[in-house]
């Protein structure tokens, strides 16, 4: 499971960062994985910070807050082009899409 796959697992826009049903799964999977320790864990609070919080505000704002793949839908869920930046993203990086955009997004294989 790639690093990625586990950052899509909640872009929900109401993602409380609580463990869900998928991350319950996860976990089962990986019995030996330090949560509270991992990338992921620290991503899911990042998404619950004022400065992803404001950052998010700001990709919105200068996307319309329109989807910027289908064009027509309301953006729901800010992409990562990359991952590179974590944490401390430039604009450039993050993308306004609405949800089912985003999901097909994450199906497609990674180039
Ligand atoms: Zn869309
Ligand atoms: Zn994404």
């Amino acid at each position: 499971m790639k690093l990625k796959d586990l950052f899509m697992m909640n872009t929900s826009k109401n993602g409380k960062g609580s463990i869900k049903r998928k991350d319950v799964y996860f976990l089962k999977q990986k019995p030996n994985f330090n949560y509270l320790n991992s990338k992921y864990y620290k991503y899911k609070n990042y998404l619950l910070s004022v400065e992803w919080k404001e950052k998010r505000r700001l990709v919105l704002e200068r996307d319309n807050s329109l989807c910027q793949h289908c064009m027509t839908a309301t953006a729901e869920n800010i992409h990562h082009l990359k991952y590179d930046n974590l944490f401390n993203e430039p604009l450039e990086d993050l993308l306004s899409l609405c949800k089912p955009c985003h999901e097909k997004e994450h199906q497609s294989p990674i180039a």
